[in-house]
């Protein structure tokens, strides 16, 4: 994935240096020398990640920080402070100002290209998501969802048989998080299977194999998408590589700095939930697409390419299929005489008749309006009528209680039968046929099922 990135650094051979080595990365660099620069660039390219120098003259990088995050155009744009070594204050500075990240000088080409994809990948959901929630609102959908995706109350499983370690790791979260402990790397697996934000293993670990252990989150598709940060020894370069090179998200090195840890978490936590979020709002609009709202039947769409596969199957030699069209009689005087809501209680109360009353392997749908279709797989003419007077009995008999038990209505309906014929059947031809039947029907009076042997 790659990015544009604006790297800003009083210093002009700083920036030439993060130009070359970034660019090497396939990464698009913006620079420029002050803060100022850096607000107007930034509000005009609106690049996908900030590189910060802390020590600049005039504004320097927590004054220019504060006013990118203050900023609804930049406020999105995730900022990387690059901060002395030894810059405890500067990161605590750094967090209440609003950067998403540190980097110290010397910059660590490794833990640098890490923490740039991290950010990346977080902006990219985000992005998204405030997409969908922009074109939410033009459809009027309310969109609440920023407000919940916080990065804070995360649950994190902290993987470490290093005590005294493990300890400052869960002390340090505890204010903003829900930590817990496991030291053995075989429990430690089976809990990230659970509900867990954000997993922090240590691979550099004497007592077992951490790089293996990641490989393993990775792998087991409950854990799969568990994000992870490996705390590793600095020094252990080739561990580290490969640690990444496993799947870890990002890296903390030892000693764990709180700061970081903290930065570090919130950013792996804030992604997970704005993935998580997506992707139950494309599973929510996948089965929209599929369903009818108001029944929870399956609608039209869907009934039309069951159908046609089912067709086909019979055409190539498979077992008949038969259709029933059924439709609500004198519906329009249930709206006008008790409400359009009242319509819409009889239609899902017959949806639930009609599913109870079918085979399992049937699929009742919504076909639109107060008309219900039935594919019936594996079923010539003969049953599917016996099928399709149930039904129709089981409509007539019992009256439809409305508002609240306040009325009950006694409704019936309409039904047209229909089964393939041979093997040049279409589904248009057995629809049509079914609906010949309903028209039949109605002009017999209504409350009847007839079927169309040809
Ligand atoms: P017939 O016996 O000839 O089928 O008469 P009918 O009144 O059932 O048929 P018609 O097609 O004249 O009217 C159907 C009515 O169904 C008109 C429409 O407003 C209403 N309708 C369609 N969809 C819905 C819905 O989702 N909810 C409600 N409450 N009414 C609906
Ligand atoms: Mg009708
Ligand atoms: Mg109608």
């Amino acid at each position: 994935m790659t990015a544009r990135i604006l790297v800003v650094d009083d210093v002009e051979t700083n920036v030439r240096l993060l130009e070359a080595k970034l660019t090497l990365e396939y990464y698009d660099v913006l620079s420029c020398n002050d803060g100022a620069s850096a607000l107007t660039i930034a509000a005009r390219e609106r690049p996908d990640i900030i590189l910060l120098d802390v020590m600049m003259p005039g504004m320097d990088g927590f004054e220019t920080c504060r006013r990118l995050k203050a900023d609804p155009v930049t406020r999105h744009i995730p900022v990387v402070l690059v901060t002395a070594l030894d810059g405890r204050d500067d990161k605590i500075r750094g967090l209440d100002a609003g950067a998403d990240d540190f980097v110290t000088k010397p910059i660590d080409d490794l833990l640098l290209f890490a923490r740039v994809r991290s950010l990346v990948r977080l902006k990219a959901v985000m992005d998204e998501l405030r997409d969908r929630e922009e074109s939410g609102r033009r459809m009027g959908v309310d969109a609440d969802g920023a407000g919940r995706l916080r990065g804070s109350g995360g649950r994190v499983l902290i993987v470490d048989d290093n005590e005294s370690q493990a300890n400052r790791i869960a002390d340090q979260l505890a204010t903003d998080h829900r930590p817990v402990i496991e030291a053995d790397p075989d429990k430690a697996l089976v809990a990230a299977q659970g509900l867990i934000d954000l997993i922090i293993v240590n691979v550099s670990s004497s007592g077992f194999d951490g790089l293996r252990l990641v490989a393993q989150i990775r792998s087991k598709e409950g854990s799969r998408r568990a994000p992870i940060l490996a705390v590793v020894d600095p020094a252990d370069r080739p561990r580290l590589v490969k640690a990444l090179e496993l799947g870890a998200n990002d890296i903390l090195t030892k000693p764990v700095d709180p700061e970081e840890l903290a930065a570090r978490g919130r950013t792996q936590i804030r992604r997970k939930r704005y993935t998580d979020f997506l992707r139950q709002r494309l599973d929510y609009s996948l089965e929209m697409a599929v369903t009818d709202s108001l029944t929870g039947l399956h609608n039209r769409r869907y009934m039309a390419g069951q159908l046609q596969t089912m067709v086909n199957r019979t055409g190539q030699g498979g077992d008949p299929v038969a259709v029933l069209v059924i439709d609500i009689d004198h519906f329009k005087a249930v709206n006008d005489g008790f409400g359009h809501d009242a319509g819409d209680e009889v239609l899902r109360e017959f949806a639930v008749r009609l599913a109870t009353n079918v085979r399992a392997i049937d699929l009742p749908c919504r076909h639109g309006g107060e008309e219900f279709v039935v594919v019936m797989p594996g079923t010539g003419l003969e049953d599917a009528v016996m099928i399709a007077d149930r039904i129709r009995r089981d409509v007539a008999t019992t009256p439809f209680r409305i508002l609240d038990g306040d009325e009950h209505l006694t409704i019936t309906v309409s039904i047209g039968v229909a089964a393939t014929l041979g093997a040049d059947d279409s589904p248009d031809a057995l629809i049509k046929r079914a609906d010949e039947g309903v028209y039949e029907a109605k002009a017999r009076g209504r409350n009847k099922v007839i079927a169309r042997a040809a």
